[in-house]
């Protein structure tokens, strides 16, 4: 499609990054670039809509950049979920397997109202490890699951299998 052509162009490959065998995606060109950004956001925010979804989840720390304007221009809340210990007060905890180790995100207990439809938004699907955590969270925290929008999703890590009935069509699909 054209948003993907427009997407794909601003996606920057960095080899060796964070460690050594490991292709990063970059999307810092992405979110430097006026008219991608926007059409990325504005795709975001008609998913939110389509799905009835009055807030949008972002995963710290690139799904905040996405989440935040996606839900304003859909005209609803913005939630965090973030790495343990920076949040105040009331969290749930959901602890996930890394690649080497494992991590603990959270969310803030009052963070939706009872039954609530969230859409999940990240940049990345890589395992799946840290979205899956983020719908346990989610679901403790008593809000309904209406959907997981990722920009674009590394095919050869699984996160797709672990999560299809949930997961749009990412706009750059499986690289
Ligand atoms: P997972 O839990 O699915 O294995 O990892 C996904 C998380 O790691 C996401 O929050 C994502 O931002 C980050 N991540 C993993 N690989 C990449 C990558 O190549 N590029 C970017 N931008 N993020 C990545």
């Amino acid at each position: 499609t054209d948003l993907a052509g427009l997407l794909a162009a601003k996606i920057r490959d960095v080899p060796d990054y964070p460690k050594p065998g490991v292709v990063f995606k970059d999307i810092a060109p992405l979110l430097a670039d006026a008219e991608a950004l926007a059409a990325l956001v504005d795709h975001l925010a008609a998913r939110a809509k389509a799905l009835g979804a009055s807030k949008i989840v972002g995963l710290e720390a690139r799904g905040f950049i996405l989440a935040a304007p996606a839900a304003y221009a859909a005209g609803a809340g913005f939630v965090p979920v973030r790495k343990e210990g920076k949040l105040p007060g009331g969290c749930y905890r959901q602890a996930y397997d890394l690649e080497y180790g494992s991590a603990v995100i959270e969310v803030q207990t009052d963070a939706f109202l009872p039954g609530e439809r969230v859409l999940v938004v990240d940049d990345v699907l890589a395992t799946g490890g840290t979205v899956e955590a983020a719908l346990s969270l989610i679901e403790r925290a008593g809000a309904e699951l209406a959907g997981v929008e990722v920009l674009m999703e590394l095919g050869f890590l699984g996160g797709r299998d672990r999560l299809a009935p949930l997961l749009g069509d990412a706009p750059l699909g499986t690289v």
